[in-house]
């Protein structure tokens, strides 16, 4: 089926017109979704209001017809999430944002109004899903996470939904329009530098060192990825550096740019630029990844990639947090330590090879957090933006916080709309 909103668009065409051309733009979405799991998934409709009055009147719709029997619906801001089934559903209904886009900037109030459909720079990646899950951006160095540079949500502007919203994602109604702050800004430098994956033990020293200084130099950011891509063969390591102000090549990044033999270099002064515990966690991660990457090299067939990212999250990522009304990640729980961000992304092609990849995600996983639990380096804390659905990032908010949504949860949503009807990625009510 179609979405109903562009159905109706379409009512003055000829029938086998009007069919052909809902038919591609069905498709079109479809295969605009990030993950090839997420395109694979032909739900009964896919609805595309234009205003937040539609997407009221459709929650509400929906909800009267589940008395009979349950509607379930997922919502869609840019389809990014890289696992079936959090912003597209079988035998349910998506709420498709896209066409609610606009942004709009007060020069007034400083701020800018954005509508969730909108899409990050020219990414794919939407403004509804990032900002709800928490959002890392360029700028949380100095600036904190996304989520905590909003000034106000359109789904309702009570104070208890405005500090649950930041990072509560699906779990209390769908977000219509953000209202950002805004701060200045003249430009970057940075880039991404490849060096063969030999580097990888003085990548992360660097690493580590940048990670412990960087409250002395609150701007940059840096990501170690070892990454392997099956089209080209080669063992690498990618280095993203990301600094907000035109200084050439900053201090903080010079023993990064002491390792020698990095095989390209785009570092550079720019507008901006497409990103694509410990040190012996670092390394047993490392080790643990080589054995899994030896083992798929062996077994897989098709092109496939892999990319593992190290990203360090020093306080000043959420101290920003508490200077705009606090959100629910409780993080200073952790008493100014520095976290360490490990996330791995692999992507193959056929669905008969599901299992092996799947378990390999898994092997890459669970016997480093064994580890860095085994010596006191593990943090419950699991980056909601990044998480797969197999684990359950908002545990890792702390109890206070969990039983703070739950409440909000029950007082804002008493019939569960978005508990029982909206399946997709993590519910509230579901953490022990
Ligand atoms: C290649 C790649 C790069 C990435 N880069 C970054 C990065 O730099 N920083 C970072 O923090 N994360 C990054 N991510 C993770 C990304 O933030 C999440 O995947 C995010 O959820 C995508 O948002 P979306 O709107 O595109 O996703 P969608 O799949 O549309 O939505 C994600 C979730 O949010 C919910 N949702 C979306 N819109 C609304 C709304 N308006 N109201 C209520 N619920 C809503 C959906 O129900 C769904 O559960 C990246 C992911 C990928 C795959």
């Amino acid at each position: 089926m179609i979405g109903i909103f562009a159905l109706l668009a379409a009512a003055t065409l000829p029938i086998s017109q009007a069919q052909t051309r809902l038919l591609s733009d069905y498709n079109n979405r479809l295969n605009s979704y990030f993950d090839m799991k997420q395109q694979g998934i032909t739900g009964n409709c896919i609805v595309q209001p234009r205003c937040s009055n539609e997407v009221s009147l459709i929650v509400k719709s929906l909800f009267t017809a589940s008395i009979l029997k349950p509607y379930r619906f997922v919502i869609c801001s840019g389809g990014h999430t890289p696992y079936a089934g959090a912003s597209n559903i079988e035998n349910g209904v998506t709420i498709d944002l896209q066409y609610i886009s606009a942004v709009n900037y007060d020069a007034k109030n400083s701020s800018v109004k954005v509508r969730p459909g909108a899409t990050w720079d020219d990414s794919s990646v939407g403004v509804g899903g990032l900002t709800l899950g928490g959002g890392i951006s360029y700028f949380s160095p100095e600036q904190g996470l996304i989520s905590d540079n909003v000034l106000e949500f359109e789904v309702t502007s009570h104070p208890d939904l405005f500090m649950v919203l930041k990072r509560g994602n699906n779990n209390f109604g769908i977000v219509t329009s953000f209202q950002f702050r805004m701060f200045s800004y003249d430009g970057m430098w940075g880039g991404l530098v490849i060096y063969p994956e030999t580097a990888i033990h003085a990548q992360f020293k660097a690493l580590i060192n940048f990670a412990n200084n960087i409250e002395k130099n609150l701007k940059g950011a840096a990501i170690v990825m070892p990454v392997y891509q099956s089209a080209v063969g080669a063992d690498l390591i990618l280095n993203a550096y990301d600094y907000p102000e035109p200084v050439w090549r900053p201090a903080a990044y010079n023993e990064f740019v002491a390792i020698p033999g990095n095989i390209s270099d785009t570092t550079g002064l720019r507008n901006v630029f497409p990103r694509t515990g410990a040190q012996g966690v670092m390394t047993k991660a490392h080790k643990i990844y080589l054995d899994v990457l030896a083992k798929l090299k062996a077994k897989v067939t098709g092109d496939w990639e892999i990319y593992v990212l190290y990203q360090p999250q020093p306080p000043s990522y959420w101290q920003k947090s508490l200077e705009g009304g606090g959100n629910v990640l409780g993080l200073e729980r952790f008493n100014g330590q520095v976290l360490c961000l490990y996330q791995p992304y692999i992507s193959w092609q056929g669905a008969e090879q599901d299992k092996l990849f799947q378990k390999a995600g898994a092997d890459l996983i669970k016997p480093i957090c064994d580890y860095a639990e085994s010596i006191g380096a593990d943090n419950p804390y699991l980056c909601l933006d990044y998480a797969d659905n197999t684990q359950d990032p908002l545990k890792g908010y702390g109890e206070e916080n969990v039983k703070k949504m739950k409440a909000a949860a029950k007082k804002y949503d008493p019939f569960g709309v978005f508990q029982n009807l909206v399946p997709g990625d993590f519910k509230i009510s579901k953490v022990d």
